[in-house]
């Protein structure tokens, strides 16, 4: 086992490794930008290090500052936690090479994921279901007109390097799709340095559901149950549940063959996420991609399979076996996390930054609250808008509901703009009680009030 772990993060998922770490006798580095002086992690861990400006290219995203405190500090390991360079297979080349465990998947693992149209020529020759598209990257608008004419309208052009719901396009005709192509090269370009690009068919009703999987060194790989994840804003996410209300035995029976063929034909190593869009219109389930890492909506798992996942992850990176009684018993809990963001709904989400003077985080049965804030707490403009990670667990869906409305009405953070005003209507919405929203319905819900 590890004596020391660098965290190459910060705000709550930072937190989040340091509790696991501190359980199991690890001993805990935290790596700080000169805006979080004053962030928890940086009081929790057993030391910290100041890596560089507030700008995350000088400090979070600043590899050889960040492997310079793991060597200064006789660090074993590095969790890169999610984001940042959680999936820079280049970070964990050079923690290998510099004799610090990554902790996360294999090199190649990352690689081979981390480009999109590998990722789907992958699974379509291990036949798992992709959606129909382009053979890999589309190099010019020749190529893009004819995939259209292949797959038809309407299609979606994706970022092969993408990430985090940014890059994508939707096109309804030719004309569209000749004028977004080139925008969608160079958007592509400039937000993670490879311009490709990749075309599939778009969805018009789909569901996001997402398979949470874990695999030791020695092949033995685990599912560990789905999330749906289909209320999004602007492609990402903002309620997490599971399991999801859409997936009956059958279907999680398919998500999960198809999920650990994925990583076994892979020969995947640590905790991973397989995601699929599930067309509601067919109910036929298709991969999208894969992440590399722990999410942000790990919680969820973790509450309905009483599994610590990052404990897991650092288990299996130090090479132990799948502990037994790794596995997803038949669902006897319900799960649902609200994201609680700096971030103004009411004005088309202006992140929302400033002092905390008043904070009150529910509590009682069945709640769980994941966060680095506390009251005095100065939000920094340069990160993420993620304050909170609210997560019910109860027995039944209805039952959480219940819950998560007691809970995000007890919730104060004042006097910062966030989401819990929007989650406390969303959870209103019969809608969403039925749990038959599509990724469209939060877009809808915020046209309709809007009218
Ligand atoms: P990212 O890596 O940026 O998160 P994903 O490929 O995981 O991108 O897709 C994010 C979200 O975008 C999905 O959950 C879904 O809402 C939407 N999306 C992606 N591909 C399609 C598609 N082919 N049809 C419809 N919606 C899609």
């Amino acid at each position: 086992m590890f004596n020391r772990i660098l965290i190459a993060n910060r705000g709550e998922i930072a937190l989040r490794i340091i509790r696991a770490a501190k359980e199991l006798g690890i001993k805990t580095v935290a790596v700080y930008s000169e805006a979080d002086r004053n962030s928890l992690h940086t009081q929790f861990a057993d030391e910290a290090v100041c890596i560089g400006k507030a700008n995350p290219q000088e400090s979070y995203l600043n590899i050889s500052a960040i492997i310079s405190a793991a060597e200064i500090t006789d660090s074993d390991a590095i969790h890169p936690g999610y984001g940042f360079l959680a999936e820079n297979y280049h970070f964990a080349e050079i923690c290998e090479s510099c004799g610090i465990k990554f902790i996360g998947p294999k090199i190649e693992n990352i690689k081979t994921m981390g480009n999109k149209t590998e990722a789907r020529r992958f699974m379509a020759k291990h036949h798992i279901p992709i959606i129909p598209g382009s053979k890999g990257n589309v190099a010019s608008k020749e190529e893009a007109l004819n995939t259209a004419n292949k797959i038809g309208y309407p299609l979606i052009i994706k970022a092969a390097a993408g990430g985090g719901g940014r890059g994508m396009r939707i096109c309804h005709s030719d004309v569209r799709l000749l004028s977004s192509f080139t925008t969608a090269r160079s958007e592509a370009e400039a937000a993670f340095g490879d311009g490709n690009v990749y075309i599939e068919k778009y969805i018009e009703a789909p569901k996001h559901i997402e398979a949470q999987i874990a695999a030791d060194n020695y092949g033995n790989v685990v599912f560990l149950g789905e999330r749906e994840c289909s209320i999004q804003r602007r492609h990402q996410k903002l309620i997490e549940e599971s399991p999801s209300p859409a997936v009956n035995k059958k279907l999680r029976r398919k998500i999960a063959e198809y999920a650990l063929r994925g990583a076994k034909s892979i020969g995947y190593s640590n905790v991973g996420t397989i995601e699929f869009l599930l067309d509601t219109k067919t109910q036929k389930i298709y991969f999208i991609e894969m992440n590399t890492r722990i999410q942000v909506e790990h919680t969820v798992t973790e509450e309905v399979t009483g599994i610590d996942l990052v404990k897991l992850q650092i288990m299996l990176a130090a090479g132990e076996k799948m502990p037994s009684k790794t596995e997803m018993t038949e669902n006897k809990k319900h799960a649902i996390e609200c994201r609680i963001n700096a971030e103004d709904p009411e004005k088309n989400f202006i992140p929302s930054a400033g002092k905390i003077e008043a904070l009150y985080t529910p509590g009682g049965f069945g709640v769980r609250v994941d966060t680095h804030i506390y009251s005095g707490y100065s939000i920094p403009p340069f990160y993420d808008s993620l304050l909170a990670k609210l997560i019910i667990t109860t027995k039944s869906r209805s039952e959480s509901i219940e819950t998560l409305k007691r809970a995000l009405s007890e919730f104060v953070v004042e006097p910062i703009k966030t989401t819990i005003p929007l989650h406390q209507r969303i959870v209103e919405d019969p809608v969403f009680i039925r749990g038959e929203y599509t990724t469209h319905f939060l877009d809808r819900f915020l046209e309709e009030r809007s009218e």
